[in-house]
């Protein structure tokens, strides 16, 4: 990307987050703010729209995770960090556009269908699940997003808030800009047990933990099952610390050394990952150190100032809005 655009990105209030988390977005918001006009926020509306039934601990969480934004290098000089809740005009935008969206579009978004597939265990046959790419496309559109740094389980939702733009814009006056997806190649994050690294399979490790415990966690992870002893070779791609952690962290000798060193049995798992757990706990330290300097209220400071800012691009963008609609 050329030009400096406006990104504008958010993330369910999840609180402590992990190596997974890092790797596949804040890596990137890091880097983006840099040259970017960014806005980030916690999307605590979208938590509800799988979890309605449940909504405890979302302040707390919204906390922890502002605090691990911050550890990792967001920087509210730079960026804009605030919460979806705190800035109302999103629910209105939200409803203005759900006017213009035709119910098939969100019938046929790919997510909507998985989800309901697999999320079993909730009741998500309601309107706030259905619309929530509406919800999203309010988000964004707001700031006049030029593009939104996404997964590619997330592309289809961009194309429908470029949709419902376009529709918006066609009806009443061009006001919105249509972003672009800007798809993020995120290495894949396997957890301590093979799986995907997630809070909720009780496999991960997080930006904050102790290095010790960073250390165990690494040490005990899952490895090629061929090299159940010591004199078993194994296949790194087999492996999954070696495709998820040794391919990120490690030198390109190191991963030679370890390569054969696992084709041939020459050394053992331990030895192996030692090298990775290195380089692992060096990029946590200062993580960790920022983390430990930081309190409840420099979250909720960052936030109040964060959500006073987007409010007024907000209010300049609804008064746009309504005068282009005829409300008052
Ligand atoms: S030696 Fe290294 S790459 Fe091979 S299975 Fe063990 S940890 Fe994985």
């Amino acid at each position: 990307m050329a030009a400096r655009q406006v990104i504008v990105s958010g993330a369910r209030p999840t609180g402590r987050l992990h190596l997974g988390n890092w790797h596949g977005a804040l890596k990137n918001w890091v880097r983006l703010q840099q040259e970017h006009e960014c806005f980030f926020f916690i999307a605590d509306w979208h938590a509800l729209t799988t979890s309605w039934e449940d909504p405890v601990g979302i302040e707390e969480a919204t906390v922890e995770m502002v605090l691990d934004w911050l550890a990792v290098g967001l920087d509210p000089d730079r960026c804009t960090i605030f919460q979806q809740s705190a800035v109302k005009e999103h629910a209105e935008l939200f409803l203005l556009l759900a006017m213009v969206t035709p119910v098939p579009w969100l019938e046929r978004n790919p997510t909507y269908k998985e989800q309901r597939e697999q999320l079993t265990d909730r009741d998500l046959s309601t309107l706030g699940f259905l619309g929530y790419p509406v919800l999203q496309a309010a988000d964004v559109l707001m700031y006049r997003a030029t593009a939104v740094p996404v997964g590619i389980d997330q592309a289809p939702h961009i194309e429908l808030a470029r949709e419902i733009a376009r529709r918006f814009n066609h009806a009443y006056r061009p006001i919105f800009a249509e972003p672009q997806t800007l798809l993020t190649e995120t290495p894949k994050i396997l957890g301590t047990d093979g799986r995907k690294m997630s809070k909720s399979y009780d496999n991960a490790i997080y930006l904050t933990e102790p290095a010790a415990d960073v250390d165990r966690k690494l040490s005990r992870m899952v490895t090629d099952p061929r090299r159940a002893r010591r004199t078993d070779p194994g296949v790194p791609d087999d492996c999954p610390a070696y495709v998820s952690f040794h391919r990120i962290y490690c030198t390109s000798d190191e991963l030679r050394w370890q390569e054969e060193g696992c084709r041939t049995a020459g050394i053992g798992c331990l030895e192996c990952k030692k090298v990775t757990i290195r380089h692992v706990l060096a990029e946590l330290a200062p993580i960790r150190a920022r983390r430990e300097s930081l309190t409840a209220a420099d979250a909720r400071a960052v936030l109040e100032a964060g959500n006073a800012r987007a409010r007024r691009v907000a209010a300049e963008t609804m008064a746009e809005v309504r005068a282009a609609i005829g409300l008052p």
